[in-house]
């Protein structure tokens, strides 16, 4: 590899130099460096000085299958030597993107067998708020072209995924989010339940702030609400069981499109292919990436549902949308495979039946009694742990943020990678863990708890 003949220092300071990274703040960047990763193999990520370190988030919520694939790296070494690149646009189709779409209506909740391909997620979802207010117009119903999303949500950072997400400091920045997008409040249990009230009732109170909305909106005017089924970089929350049920009831009350957004969820992470087979619903679209390719390339499959579909063959004349690599065979062949070793190793069972389950247990008995630790939870195989200053309180260091950050960097130090979102860690590993990797994280997550404790205690 070239990057072999140059030194670190090299690196960084050609990166600080040259590159600007996302959601990064540059002047601190510049000034602590970069950490840079140089090679990977199953679980383990390595950096250049050499730290074997845990990789507790799946790269970005993506690698399911772990790294070190030969498999994925030879389909993709085969595909570019016969056909590296050709289009899908004027009717011209390559052979892996139509089978990779075969693929993904056999293994789609039933209703969902039409597949838009994009390179992102966010290109994805760019993709299906343009899809869904299309399919509106074309039932001649043009005004019902709102959204409702939901606070805290993450949709992608392109200006529509942006507008769809419910992230305050991302809007902050937009300066002119896409129109008629709404957002209405997270089934968060542990900061917005009241005392006493169940979980039931919260989620059953959560559901009913999407349909005030509607209502407000105007139920002619409402074209669809979109929501993760558990939601990712928001924080690993987790709805109440009572939720989505309602959330289905209340659109299909109203004639709202649901489109559930399983960039996170997608290919096996909550122990089905797709979490909308875990909460028992069926949406009108699914937005899915990340995993597809288990990251090894970029890929985006945007599911359709036949309601929206059939209006757009029937009714649609041509939809003038799409990308350069919508349905790069590179990225289908890679994909292929992937889904094909999820299948092999069973690892979608595996996390429904023993490392799901598994991961919730050990993190529940080995940290939840921690004095930091507010509330463990977890769902397949995402998991997230609250930092507070005071458990009973559940009151939180100050300044927000402080608190998991201290708690993240001991994680990577002692040899686990961790995310924090303002003050709740994060967990999202391959589906490749085992009951000893995750004996070994939570042993290295406790740790990183002590030396936390010790620092924001005392420190
Ligand atoms: C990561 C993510 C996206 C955006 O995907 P990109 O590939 O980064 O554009 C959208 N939705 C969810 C739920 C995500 O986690």
């Amino acid at each position: 590899m070239t990057y072999q003949n140059y030194s670190l220092a090299q690196l960084r300071e050609a990166d600080a130099a040259h590159h600007l990274h996302p959601f990064t703040d540059h002047k601190d960047l510049r000034a602590a460096g970069s950490r840079i990763i140089t090679r990977a193999d199953g679980p383990f990520i390595y950096d250049t000085e050499g730290n074997e370190i845990l990789d507790g988030m799946a790269g970005l919520w993506c690698v399911n299958v772990g790294y070190g694939r030969d498999e994925l790296a030879d389909a993709a070494y085969t595909q570019m030597k016969e056909l590296p690149y050709y289009n899908s646009f004027f009717r011209c189709s390559t052979p892996t993107p139509v089978l990779l779409a075969r693929k993904l209506a056999e293994i789609a909740p039933s209703g969902l067998s039409q597949v838009f391909y994009g390179s992102s997620g966010s290109e994805a979802n760019d993709t299906a708020v343009r899809l869904v207010r299309h399919y509106w117009a074309l039932e001649g119903k043009p005004e019902k072209n709102h959204i409702i999303s939901r606070n805290w949500a993450y949709h992608g950072s392109t200006i529509a995924g942006t507008s769809l997400g419910g992230m305050a400091a991302m809007h902050g920045q937009l300066h002119g989010a896409v129109p008629n997008i709404t957002h209405v409040m997270p089934p968060y249990a542990y900061e917005l339940a009241e005392d006493g009230e169940s979980d039931e009732a919260f989620g059953l109170r959560a559901a009913r702030a999407v349909e005030e909305a509607i209502l407000e909106a105007g139920p002619e005017n409402v074209a669809a609400f979109i929501g993760e089924p558990v939601m990712g970089a928001g924080g690993v929350k987790i709805p109440p069981a009572s939720y989505w049920p309602e959330v289905q009831r209340i659109c299909r009350k109203h004639d709202v499109l649901l489109m559930l957004d399983e960039v996170i969820t997608g290919y096996g992470r909550t122990g089905e292919w797709f979490a909308a087979q875990s909460m028992g619903i069926e949406p009108d679209t699914i937005t899915t990436a990340k995993a597809l390719t288990s990251g090894y390339q970029p890929l985006s499959a945007l599911l359709v549902g036949d309601r929206i579909a059939g209006t757009l063959v029937e009714k649609g004349g041509e939809f003038f949308h799409g990308y350069t690599y919508s349905g790069h065979p590179v990225a289908c062949a890679v994909a292929l495979k992937n889904l094909e070793i999820i299948e092999r190793e069973g690892l979608i069972e595996r996390v429904r039946s023993e490392t799901g389950p598994y991961l919730g247990k050990a993190l529940k008995e080995r940290l939840g009694d921690h004095d930091l630790v507010g509330e463990v939870r977890s769902f397949g195989l995402l998991a997230a742990i609250e930092i507070v200053k005071d458990k009973a309180a559940k009151k939180r260091f100050d300044p927000v943020g402080r608190a998991a950050s201290c708690v993240r960097d001991h994680a990577i130090a002692t040899g686990v990678m961790m995310r924090a979102v303002n003050d709740t860690m994060i967990l999202s590993p391959p589906l490749i863990w085992t009951k000893a990797t995750i004996d070994m994280a939570c042993e290295r997550i406790a740790r990183a708890l002590d030396l936390a404790r010790t620092e924001l205690r005392h420190g």
